[in-house]
């Protein structure tokens, strides 16, 4: 799964990482070890797709609720041929992972600061996206609706989830119809030292987004579309 070139660079940014973690809550998972395996693992779990590989260029990808870093960052490191923007709501978890990316030296990674709702409404940000990836910040049904609006048509929204989730992806139905998001073959794989069993959705958005999506901010989570 770790392309062998990125190896040695991975390590030295889950050091960067946790050291940025020792003074904010960025991330439950403490230890290099555990870090390793639930952060840049599971981030670089997306090159195993079709979607995603240290030779793809200039893709635009954003992370929606990026937090610490994550996905965001792994795959900047692997992946130097395309550009990614990190979007976060916190201004205190963007600053850090600034503080990150500019310390490994990653020049192809943009961080902003703001509400995905808003965000959303920018012309330079809308349908602007041929990857939008999230990674533990929603349900289904309300993250559909945070993430789609990024999307080109045509273009892929990849959600980071566990396993056995039948009922979130049953009460997201309507919200993947109004998106006019399909669901793709799931990518399921399993983290080393027994981390589990987890899997990403895909979901390729087919029309345009319409206006009124989304809403306003905190409506899509209030008021789910279910
Ligand atoms: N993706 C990271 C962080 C998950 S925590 C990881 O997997 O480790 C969820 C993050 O999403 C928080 O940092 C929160 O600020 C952000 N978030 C939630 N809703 C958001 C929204 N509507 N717009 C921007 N950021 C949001």
């Amino acid at each position: 799964m770790i392309p062998e070139e990125c190896q040695e660079r991975l390590k030295r940014l889950n050091q960067v990482f946790l050291e940025e973690n020792r003074n904010l809550n960025l991330s439950a998972l403490r230890t290099q070890e555990l870090s390793w395996t639930g952060n840049i693992l599971d981030a670089l779990s997306i090159l195993s797709t079709p979607l995603l590989s240290p030779l793809s260029a200039q893709k635009k990808i954003l992370d929606l609720g990026t937090g610490g870093g994550f996905p965001l960052l792994p795959l900047a490191l692997c992946v130097p041929g395309c550009t990614f923007v990190g979007l976060d709501a916190t201004a205190k978890k963007i600053s850090a992972v600034e503080r990150i990316a500019h310390a490994m030296e990653l020049r192809n990674v943009t961080l902003i600061t703001g509400r995905s709702e808003e965000v959303a409404r920018d012309p330079a940000h809308r349908e602007r996206y041929d990857l939008v990836l999230s990674r533990a910040v929603a349900p289904l049904h309300t993250l559909l609706e945070l993430t789609a609006p990024f999307a080109k048509v045509g273009g892929h929204v990849v959600l980071w989830k566990s396993v056995r989730i039948e009922k979130e992806l049953k009460d997201s139905l309507l919200a993947r119809a109004e998106l006019s998001c399909q669901l793709t073959n799931p990518y399921e794989y399993v983290l080393p030292d027994n981390r589990g069993k987890r899997q990403l959705l895909i979901f390729q958005k087919r029309f345009t987004t319409q206006e009124k999506y989304p809403r306003a901010v905190g409506i899509p989570k209030k008021k789910p579309l279910m």
